[in-house]
């Protein structure tokens, strides 16, 4: 590492996280790790493995190609994918047996005719539109369809199905009570079929809120990383630590005198001789620009920690922070804590999600490849 800009990934605390959620869940249900997006930018192999020892049954990615370091770093894993695949993306996943999800009786011919050539069976997840309006059967003629076409089509194995909600998150619960009916509704037509595939649900706020919706395994994400999907859910219910920490190094520390404006565009003027620190990180690193005069990081001296706020416009690959009244001394060289905690004080990505108008999954994921992945 040549530029002291790197993220810590606490792979200890991203299984306790599992270890936590499993335990508000019934006796049995399993849990899906969402990887997808390179694990939320965390690292998509590293935070797999440490699933899968947590006790994660299977993996859930967006896009078949995502699956395959996955798939390379085990071959065991079931891998499921939670969007909808192309022909392309199809023919990946029954070469490297993934379970796609699928909705429609022409990627079920498809499959069936990929996987008849080349004499293997394929594990799909039906998905159903419940009222999210983005993918999935939507009336029963479509599941119908679909039952229809299953059973002319030996090498194609329903595995499982599954729906997904759109304000798990939000403290009313009626709408998601609404899905989750419609979902039953579905489910029982199929078992009247004799078709009894794994049923699944619920994702991070589901988990944490209504493990009475559970099923038989949940499909985990943001809270794997450590964050709640949203303030109104019960952050009593499951104790979350965040996974990522992100650290920046000071590379250059000076005084600039009253009246003097800081970055682009000048638009921090000191009112005062102001002591500034220069760290390296930016928006080129998907530290966002919107942090500009509104964020701030956090400085460690020897007599502890203290938030500096950012002055001026983040740059690209450079961000300056006022540490006039900061206690201690400050070198050049110094690490601060661009999100993470330290002594008493944090940054979370909840809190940069605020300032920014977004959501933390967004800010963790805006980290971006320029920031090694440092794990413990
Ligand atoms: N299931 C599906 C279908 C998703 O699209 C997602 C996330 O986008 C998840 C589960 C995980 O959601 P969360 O990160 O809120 O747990």
């Amino acid at each position: 590492m040549y530029r002291k800009t790197y993220a810590q990934i606490n792979l200890w605390n991203l299984k306790q996280n599992i270890k936590n959620a499993a335990a508000n869940l019934p006796h049995g249900c399993g849990i899906v790790a969402v990887v997808k997006a390179n694990a939320y930018g965390h690292g998509a192999v590293a935070c797999a493995r440490a699933a899968k020892q947590a006790g994660a049954c299977m993996l859930a990615v967006a896009l078949a190609e995502e699956a395959l370091p996955l798939r390379e770093a085990d071959k065991d894993i079931p891998i499921m994918i939670i969007g909808r695949s192309n022909h392309e993306q199809l023919s990946l996943a029954a070469e490297i047996g993934l379970q796609p999800c699928v909705f429609t009786p022409d990627d079920i011919l498809f499959l069936q005719r990929i996987c008849k050539k080349s004499g293997k069976t394929i594990d799909i997840h039906l998905k159903f539109d419940t009222g999210m309006c983005r993918i999935g059967i939507r009336s029963n003629s479509e599941l119908e369809e679909c039952i229809k076409t299953l059973s002319a089509c030996p090498n194609v194995h329903l595995a499982g199905v599954f729906t997904h909600f759109a304000n798990s998150d939000a403290r009313n619960k009626a709408d998601t009570c609404l899905q989750h009916q419609k979902f039953l509704h579905y489910i029982e037509i199929l078992n009247a079929r004799g078709f009894h595939p794994v049923v699944h649900a619920d994702n991070s706020a589901g988990t944490i809120d209504l493990p009475q919706f559970s099923h038989d395994m949940v499909r985990f994400g943001i809270s794997m990383y450590g964050y709640y999907p949203s303030d109104e859910v019960d952050k009593q219910a499951v104790r979350l630590r965040p996974v990522m920490e992100v650290f920046a190094e000071i590379s250059h520390i000076k005084t600039i005198e009253a009246g003097e404006s800081v970055g682009y565009g000048s638009t921090f003027t000191a009112a005062r001789a102001t002591k500034v620190a220069t760290v390296q990180i930016g928006y080129g690193d998907g530290y966002n620009r919107l942090l500009s005069n509104k964020g701030s990081m956090i400085v460690t001296t020897e007599s502890g920690s203290w938030y500096a706020p950012i002055i001026g416009r983040v740059c690209m690959d450079q961000t300056m922070l006022d540490i006039t009244d900061i206690d201690g001394e400050i070198y050049t060289g110094d690490i601060v804590t661009v999100l993470g905690e330290k002594e008493g004080k944090s940054i979370t990505a909840d809190d940069i999600a605020k300032i920014c108008g977004t959501i933390s999954y967004e800010v963790l994921l805006d980290f971006n490849e320029r920031i090694p992945r440092v794990y413990t």
